[in-house]
Formats: structure tokens, sequence, C-alpha cells
């Protein structure tokens, strides 16, 4: 029997997820390589090394439009995967915000802490540059699944143009891990101030799964102030937001917080199709830069180019 084609998808984020299980029920093998110490790329959590308390420093809530991501978030909410959180229709992942890329990823080959540096194509295929080394292997199909912009510098060593891949822009978002000394005064599970630096206050404590009562918080400032500060150190974007929510409450706010920059967090700009992919030379790329800002359209857009590559290869 012919060997099934083989894969090689850069990026373990929810868009690399969703193709790579896409892609391996159809029969075709899959390599994922991803740069960060973990899976789940912007669905992220973080342990601090002080406190020992963990954080959703990336997204936050789950919620599906469609049927397709519709399905899948009730399977894993029946499995216990994720749960109701911050209102109706709207989830969180437990034990965190890494879990269902993870069970997507669930017993596939991945590669952390690999990051892909060049593309080379050569006859049979392509070949990967890592910055740990080279990829021995040839595979007969490429997914990029990096923000847009990463995607596109990535796409240049191999002298190959996606078109359009250039339209996907992103804001970027300061995120602060903070551990306060006593609970901040608001109610429910998420505050959205009008106005000010923060966007958006997540209570860590009442996500289910999560140690309760700690008074942990992650704190998402606005693209707009985010964009002005985004070549501050993480110890002084971390030091500015906990005045800015000192201002906000009131009072002084007492804590030990970390910073987090995220360049690339939110889809301004889409490329405007699920997904691009060039046929010819068997490429393609998805991610949340095809179909907007949520972990959603990184999962479809993920599926769509699965079934390009499915079409041409099983
Ligand atoms: C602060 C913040 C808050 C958000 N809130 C929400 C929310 O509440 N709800 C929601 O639906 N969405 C939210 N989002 C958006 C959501 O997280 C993304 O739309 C989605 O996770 C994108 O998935 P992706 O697979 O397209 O990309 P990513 O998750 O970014 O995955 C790309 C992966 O590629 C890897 N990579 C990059 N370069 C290389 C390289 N050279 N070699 C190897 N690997 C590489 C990265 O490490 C990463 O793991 C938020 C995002 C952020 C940052």
């Amino acid at each position: 029997m012919a060997r099934p084609a083989h894969v090689a998808i850069v990026g373990a984020g929810m868009a690399g997820a969703s193709a790579a299980r896409r892609l391996i029920e159809a029969g075709l093998a899959v390599t994922l390589f991803d740069k960060g110490r973990q899976v789940g790329g912007r669905m992220a959590n973080r342990r601090d090394r002080d406190t020992g308390l963990r954080f959703d420093h990336g997204a936050q809530v789950l919620r599906a439009h469609g049927s397709a991501f519709g399905a899948r978030l009730a399977a894993w909410a029946g499995r216990g995967l994720v749960a109701p959180w911050d209102g109706p229709d709207r989830f969180t992942a437990v034990p965190d915000m890494t879990a269902p890329v993870r069970d997507l990823l669930g017993g596939l080959e991945v590669h952390v802490g690999r990051t892909v540096t060049g593309l080379s194509r050569v006859s049979s295929g392509w070949t990967l540059a890592l910055a740990e080394g080279l990829e021995p292997r040839v595979f007969e199909a490429v997914v990029l699944t990096l923000p847009g912009p990463q995607a596109s510098r990535l796409l240049a060593t191999s002298g190959l143009v996606l078109p359009t891949i250039e339209r996907a822009t992103y804001a970027p978002c300061w995120s602060l891990m903070l551990t306060c000394a006593r609970d901040l005064p608001f109610a429910g599970d998420v505050l959205r101030p009008a106005g000010g630096p923060v966007a958006a206050i997540f209570r860590e404590a009442t996500k289910p799964g999560r140690p309760s009562g700690k008074p942990a918080f992650t704190v998402h400032a606005t693209p707009d102030w985010s964009r002005t500060h985004l070549e501050d150190a993480p110890e002084a974007a971390a030091a500015r937001l906990i005045s800015a929510l000192s201002v906000l409450f009131g009072m002084p706010v007492a804590g030990q917080g970390r910073g987090h920059r995220w360049r690339y967090a939110l889809v301004e700009e889409t490329c405007g199709e699920p997904c691009l992919y060039d046929p010819r030379e068997r490429l393609g790329y998805a991610g949340d830069g095809c179909l907007g800002p949520r972990v959603e359209a990184a999962y479809d857009s993920g599926l769509a180019l699965a079934d390009r590559l499915v079409a041409e290869l099983a």
C-alpha cells in the first residue's frame, strides 16, 4: 500500500489543530511544529512562578456562531473540556484555555519549542529549516497557521506568494496577569470598563475547575493603549496597567503583576477567504487572519484548508 501523503503544519494553535485533526481523520500523515513551549497559541495559559496561580492570558471566551464549531463545543462540553462562563452561550475551557487544542492534537506528532525559519521547494515536496536544525523529512504539503504577518515573512523564504495574505492585519494587546492582595470590587466574572486603558478584567477564580477564592485576574488593555505602549518593557506595561486599575476603582490596587505582549492579538482586517491555498505548490495558509478575530474563525479556517488538501491528497 502507498504511504499516505505527509503534511507539515507550522503552528499548533486552534487553526493548526483543527486542520491536523481533519487531515488525520482522512488518512493523511501530519507533523506539527510550534515555537511555543506548549500548544494552544493564543489560547494560552501560564503559571506564575512566585504564587503558583494560573492565568489564561490570551483568549477567554469561546462562542459558536456556526454549526461546525457549535457541534465541537457541544462535544467538548459533554466531556467537561469546556463549561459555561460569563453569560449564556459563552464557554471557557477546563482546566485551562489550552485544553481544546490539546484535545484535538491528542496522539498526533507535535514538536513544541521548534521555530520554523525557512521553507524550500524540492522536487518531491517541501523541506523545513528550523532554528534548532534542519528537519530531515520531505513533506508533500505545507500548512501555515501563524498570524498573517508572521506567515507572510516565513512564506517569503520560499519565494512564493499567497495573494491576499497581506490583507490580514491585527491589533496588539498587552495582557496583565495580576495577583491581588485582596479581591477587586466588581461583581461577576468579567468587568468591561468604558473608556481608559483597560478593555476587560477577567476573574480567574470563577472559571470552572480553577482554585476558588484566589484574587487572580487577567487584565487586557485596549488596542489603542497597547499600540501606544507596544515597545514598553513587560514590567513597565504591568506597572502602568496596575496604576490604571487604581484610577478605575478609585483606590490603591496592591498586587503583583506580569505583563505579556501579544503583538498580533485580534484580527482587524481579514484576507476575506476561508483559507488561502496554492494547489500547484501544495502550500496553504489558515488562521483567524482569514475569517476574523475569534477562536471559531481559526477553527473553521483550519477545517477549510484541510478539506482542500484532503480533496487532492487523500
Ligand atoms: C489577548 C487576546 C484575547 C483574545 N480573546 C478572545 C476571546 O475571548 N474569544 C475568542 O474567540 N478569541 C479571542 N482571541 C483571539 C483568538 O485567540 C485567536 O483568534 C485564535 O486563538 C487564533 O488561532 P490561530 O491558530 O489562528 O493562531 P495562534 O493561536 O496564534 O497560533 C499560531 C501558532 O503559531 C506558532 N508560531 C508562530 N511562528 C512560528 C514559527 N516561525 N515556527 C513555529 N511556530 C510558530 C505560535 O507559537 C502559535 O502557537 C484573543 C486573542 C488574544 C491575543
